[in-house]
């Protein structure tokens, strides 16, 4: 079998030493959700778009990031950070907002030295990746995390992507043009999908010889539409030993050049539909099988 490195070993090697991401709420919406393609959003995304239950919403991006890193540096001696805009399309506004915005988050600590940017492929343009660009100059590490979840436009159109295939390549050239770090979110478990359907978007991320992939496993959150479809009883999540299954032979198919940023997503319990979901008590045991795996 292949051996990938995870994100941190990554890091370690870029950086010399151990390096935390800080989760920032910039307060961004998606276009998806705001009426400009739809109002549902994904149907399994929810009102919080990914943000962490740490600040309330609003709390000021100085705020979050100072607080972010003293809870990293007393908890775990944490000594550099990566600036991370995570909740929904962290790319969906004007150059000279998403500016003042980015530079807010890292001129705040001296030991910030990275920045990542998670947004959806609609939202880069040429000029919003000529300025994410320019912080290569005084920053190690710069990335653009792009959800593609699934390769197949049927898939995508059910989940209400409300963009496709297409729109992904078209994005991934561009920020490969300005040579940033791309990495891929990728959806496991998503409905109707076979294990043939997932290890297929698989290989198509290995002929792009993509940069990093972010595996998550579908959950289903309370107050979305993935909600509805699954206490219909229409959706039927991955099993533990499906998802190890899947995750892995899907790990295995990518190049070893590939990094792995996250071997399964997680959710606050009390966000969960069904609580006794094995995900929450689960994560760290993922990662230990399938780092294992992958060697
Ligand atoms: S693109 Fe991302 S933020 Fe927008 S609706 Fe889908 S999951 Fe939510």
């Amino acid at each position: 079998m292949q051996k990938h490195q995870s994100f941190n070993e990554y890091l370690r090697n870029l950086y010399g030493c151990k390096v935390f991401k800080v989760s920032i709420d910039a307060n961004f919406t998606c276009p998806n959700r705001d009426g400009t393609k739809s109002f549902g959003g994904c149907i399994f995304c929810d009102e919080r778009g990914s943000s962490t239950r740490v600040h309330k919403k609003k709390t000021p991006i100085k705020e979050q990031t100072l607080e972010n890193i003293k809870i990293r540096k007393t908890r775990y001696k944490a000594k550099k950070f990566i600036a991370y805009f995570q909740s929904f399309s962290n790319t969906y506004d004007s150059v000279e907002n998403l500016k003042f915005l980015y530079d807010s988050a890292i001129r705040v600590h001296p030991d910030i030295v990275g920045l990542s940017i998670s947004t959806r492929s609609d939202c880069i343009d040429e000029e919003k990746l000529k300025l994410i660009a320019s912080y290569r100059k005084f920053l190690p590490f710069v990335s653009i995390e792009l959800g593609l979840q699934s390769m197949h436009d049927r898939t995508l159109k059910l989940i209400n992507r409300q963009e496709g295939l297409d729109d992904f390549i078209k994005a991934y050239h561009l920020i490969k043009k300005y040579n940033l770090h791309l990495c891929t979110h990728i959806m496991l478990g998503l409905p109707n999908e076979t294990k043939e359907d997932m290890l297929q978007t698989a290989k198509f991320l290995s002929k792009l010889n993509i940069d990093g992939v972010k595996l998550h496993n579908l959950i289903v959150l309370k107050n979305t539409e993935l909600e509805k479809i699954y206490l219909d009883k229409k959706f039927k999540p991955l099993s533990y030993d499906e998802y190890i299954d899947i995750a892995k032979d899907f790990i295995n198919i990518l190049p070893n050049s590939c990094i792995i940023h996250k071997m399964a997503g997680s959710a606050h319990p009390e966000d969960i539909v069904d609580s006794n979901y094995w995900i929450y008590k689960k994560k760290q045991e993922i990662e230990n099988i399938l780092s294992k795996k992958n060697q």
